[in-house]
């Protein structure tokens, strides 16, 4: 079993206690590695150091910052094998997504790079008594506080955005799946960033995360994770006022009208809800299916789910792996059995696999829960998993009622061959990300983030880097 350690001002250390906990393959259950148990005073060492490197970091040219950040990029995809070994095992992401993930996610820190040069160098121009500056600068240390849905993506996303607009950071990852996080730190020592410009410490959220968002020498949060602990964060970082960007849940509202290509749709809804074992935030969380074609598409839609290869997620085949810990499944299942209590009909999945050596991981068959009525815990709660819910809707008018119907406001999906009138649907619709017949949201280039409780700030994006910056206006009279 491999013994991890964590990465703070440039070194490989143990937790100060002593501690460790170990991470747990989700396919078989079996313990893959040990690693520390870090709590307040390993994130006041990583604070330390990350605010002592800022000025040297942060004073670094920018075009030689955005230079050692394409650097970094090109290093990831050099390094990506090792990176998916531990995706698949730590997270059990299927080999063909886990590695789809570890080299496009260089993306987002190859986009940041570039995108930085042009954001940084921005400034009005002058007139003749006097100089006005508007100087955009790097906010200072930066607590990242990451989800277990997606460790690589989320952290390419916030750290590239967090460096190469000149902040150092302290990384939290999910307790729950820490290890390519940890692996990537051996790309960033083999790339000699000056020490503390990145620190991870590992340990869980009520610790290490709560330490973070407390601490005074902590200017900025980046928080992706459920709402609940958004608020938490919220709550703790309001003491010292810190600026914070949040990406939080979903229950995302997926619309098909009457006049949808069905037969094309299906298999992109099943794939959609499949995708990471539906651990995904923008995970389709309520299916509105138009009343006229509702059976049809439910029936399809379960023909479709049993095609999907569930299995182990070193084999090539699989398209659907285990979900994360055996504390989530018990989650999924828990809500599926609330969802029939509460009036809705389970016409396929949800079980665990019963034969070898499937017996053994965090494993539920995809699941379609029909008939579940507004209102109850399934129309609300994500689910993060791979179940369907299913609504039927007679109108345009009621679909838009139902749809924003919720607390969360982070994505939708509209499907129609008329596209002037789902583009009216999808207007209306209180989410920040939402596509139409399948258009994606999520690139580098684009902005992402929610609305509602869906959380505020975007990640992605020019608009993205701007949250990681402040602006300083210098003004010089020449009277
Ligand atoms: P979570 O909120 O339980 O944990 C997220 C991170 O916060 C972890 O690192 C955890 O250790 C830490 N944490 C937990 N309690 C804390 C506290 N009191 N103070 C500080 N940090 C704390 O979320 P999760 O279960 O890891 O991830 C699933 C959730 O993330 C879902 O709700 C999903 O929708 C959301 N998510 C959102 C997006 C988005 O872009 N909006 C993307 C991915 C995941």
């Amino acid at each position: 079993m491999e013994r991890f350690r964590m990465y703070i001002d440039g070194k490989w250390v143990d937790a100060v206690s002593g501690k460790t906990y170990r991470a747990f393959n989700p396919a078989n259950g079996e313990a893959v590695a040990e690693l520390p148990l870090g709590d307040e005073a390993d994130v006041n060492a990583a604070v330390m150091a990350a605010r002592k490197a800022f000025p040297v970091w942060s004073q670094m040219p920018q075009a030689e910052r955005s230079r050692l950040l394409n650097r970094l990029a090109e290093m990831q995809r050099e390094y990506a094998e090792e990176l998916t070994k531990w995706e698949i095992l730590d997270h059990g992401t299927p080999v063909k997504l886990a590695r789809m993930q570890s080299v496009f996610s260089s993306s987002n820190i190859e986009y940041c790079a570039q995108a930085a040069r042009a954001l940084m160098g921005s400034t009005p121009p002058p007139s003749l008594n006097s100089l006005t500056c508007i100087q955009r600068e790097p906010i200072g240390v930066a607590a990242l506080i990451i989800p277990w849905n997606s460790p690589i993506l989320m952290l390419t996303s916030k750290m590239g955005a967090c460096l190469a607009t000149g902040n150092t950071c302290v990384i939290k990852p999910s307790a729950i799946d820490s290890l390519v996080t940890l692996k990537y730190a051996e790309i960033i020592e083999q790339l000699g960033l000056p020490p503390g410009v990145v620190n991870i410490v590992t340990g869980p959220g009520g610790t290490v995360g709560e330490a973070l968002a407390g601490h005074p020498d902590v200017d900025f949060i980046s928080f992706t994770g459920s709402s609940e602990t958004g608020k938490a964060i919220m709550k703790i970082a309001s003491q010292t006022l810190k600026r914070a960007q949040m990406e939080l849940g979903g229950k995302n509202p997926f619309i098909v009208l009457d006049d949808a290509d069905v037969d094309k749709i299906v298999p992109v809804a099943a794939g959609f809800l499949c995708h990471n074992t539906g651990m995904v935030c923008a995970a389709p969380g309520r299916f509105y299916i138009h009343e006229k074609i509702h059976d049809e598409f439910v029936e399809k839609m379960i023909e479709a789910l049993k095609r999907i290869r569930v299995g182990d997620p070193n084999d090539e085949a699989t398209d659907m792996g285990p979900v994360v810990s055996a504390e989530h499944r018990e989650r999924v299942e828990g809500l599926i059995k609330k969802g029939v209590e509460e009036g809705a009909k389970l016409l396929l999945g949800g079980k665990r696999p019963t034969a070898p050596p499937l017996d053994k991981g965090y494993y539920v068959m995809p699941a379609v829960l029909t008939d579940v009525q507004p209102g109850t815990t399934l129309f609300r709660e994500e689910v993060f998993g791979p179940v369907a819910c299913f609504m039927k809707f007679s109108s345009d008018e009621e679909v838009i009622a139902s749809a924003n119907d919720n607390v969360y406001g982070l994505t939708a999906s509209v499907y129609s061959r008329d596209v002037t009138r789902a583009y009216k649907i999808a207007s209306r619709i209180n989410a920040g990300a939402v596509g139409i017949n399948g258009g994606r949201t999520l690139t580098p280039e684009t902005p992402w983030g929610g609305f509602k409780e869906s959380g505020f700030g975007k990640e992605n994006s020019i608009y993205g880097l701007e949250e990681y910056t402040r602006l300083r206006v210098m003004a010089i009279g020449f009277d």
